[in-house]
């Protein structure tokens, strides 16, 4: 993780290199299935990415890029990889030679993904990007402008904009089912482990890391149903936190409860947290009825009611559809739905929130 001054030093090169702006992938539109290379073989990428990439039908895991020679060995065994489409963190920029390559998905610790997207950019690749999009919007709009640049496209891992039961709550609130929309309750959370913090990685505890903890890494769900339910931009939030582990907590936020105003007078209450278990709902209330989601953000085991009816739908590979679609926009020159400026949206709406729980007032929200 390069500090702040190697990454400025960083960030000139890549501005330098930007001038170059080379083309393109310009094979991509005509392959059946469009190459993915996942930078950072962490918990996601092991565990969700690479068998999400066995089941899906335009997209292929051809690549892996590590820092680690003997997970790549393990993934080279496993997936069959070559060694030339293995790359490293120094090397990567290498990958604009490789043809076989068209998307780049970006799954390292948050404060990475502006300067990998932005190396991806430059190497002529198309990029997904995990969410939180970046650390701060103004990374995020230099991601968006990097990938605009370059003539490539950019989408963030919002897989929930392609869960089955997430996309009918959207519908029954379009097509006001129940009525007009009146109120959102919203959360999501978990409780981090403690040390050694279990399974994840210390770096989400680190604010140069994640730029946030509970809100960024989760809480951004529960802003994205907000969102996508109201189909709106919120004007103003206001939040405050709660620290009951300040020793754990000592540089990001534990648990945070927020509302938010939208221009059509919904009003949204949302929490998110790092201190407890059980946090994962989303319920919409209309006038006439309400209708939701419980578990609302899981990778599977989604239920969904809408009144006093529940909703059968079938669960799904989350992460196998929203890369498939990655790969329909790109094959067909379309824009995803789940863009940077999508991503750049909830950064500015979670800096509004932390700035709320820093001041203690009501805050407006910038716009993109
Ligand atoms: P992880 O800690 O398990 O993996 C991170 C990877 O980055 C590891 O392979 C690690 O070796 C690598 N890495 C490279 N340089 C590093 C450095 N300097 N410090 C720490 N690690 C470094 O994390 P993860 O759970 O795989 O999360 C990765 C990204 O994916 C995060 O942005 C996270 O928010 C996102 N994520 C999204 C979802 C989702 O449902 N969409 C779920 C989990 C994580």
């Amino acid at each position: 993780m390069p500090n702040r001054r190697e990454f400025m030093a960083t960030s000139a090169v890549l501005a330098a290199a930007s001038q170059l702006a080379p083309h393109a992938c310009a094979g991509a539109a005509k392959k059946k299935k469009l190459g993915y290379a996942l930078v950072g073989l962490g918990r996601l990428s092991t565990n969700q990415l690479a068998p999400a990439l066995q089941k899906t039908s335009d997209s292929e895991l051809v690549g892996i890029v590590t820092g680690s020679p003997d997970k790549a060995e393990q993934w080279q065994a496993k997936y069959g990889i070559s060694k030339d489409n293995t790359y490293n963190y120094r090397n990567f920029d290498q990958i604009a030679d490789n043809p076989d390559i068209d998307v780049i998905y970006v799954v390292l610790p948050n404060s990475m993904h502006q300067e990998f997207t932005i190396r991806a950019a430059n190497a002529g690749k198309h990029v997904l990007c995990e969410k939180p999009m970046a650390i701060t919007s103004q990374e995020a709009r230099t991601m968006i402008e990097a990938c605009d640049n370059a003539k490539v496209k950019l989408a963030i891992g919002y897989r929930c904009q392609f869960e089955p039961h997430n996309l009918e709550c959207m519908r029954i609130a379009r097509e006001e089912e129940f009525g007009p929309l009146k109120y959102i309750d919203a959360g999501f959370g978990f409780r981090f482990g403690d040390y050694p913090w279990g399974d994840l990685r210390r770096w989400r505890l680190e604010q140069e890391y994640a730029g946030g903890a509970a809100l960024m890494d989760v809480g951004v769900y529960a802003l994205q149903a907000c969102r996508y339910l109201t189909g709106q931009e919120p004007l103003s939030v206001m939040a405050r936190e709660i620290k009951n582990d300040p020793v754990k907590f000592a540089e990001v936020d534990e648990t945070i409860l927020w509302s938010m105003d939208f221009p059509n007078g919904v009003v949204a209450n949302c929490s998110t947290t790092y201190g407890f278990s059980g946090v994962n709902v989303a319920t919409a209330y209309a006038e006439r009825g309400k209708f939701g989601l419980s578990p609302a953000f899981s990778y599977g085991g989604i239920k969904a009611f809408a009144g006093d009816r529940p909703i059968e739908l079938p669960n799904v590979d989350q992460f196998a559809l929203e890369m498939d679609d990655f790969s329909k926009v790109i094959k067909t020159d379309g824009k995803s739905k789940v863009s940077g400026e999508e991503g750049l949206r909830d950064m500015l709406v979670m800096e509004a929130i932390y700035k709320s729980v820093r001041d203690g007032s009501q805050v407006d929200v910038a716009h993109a």
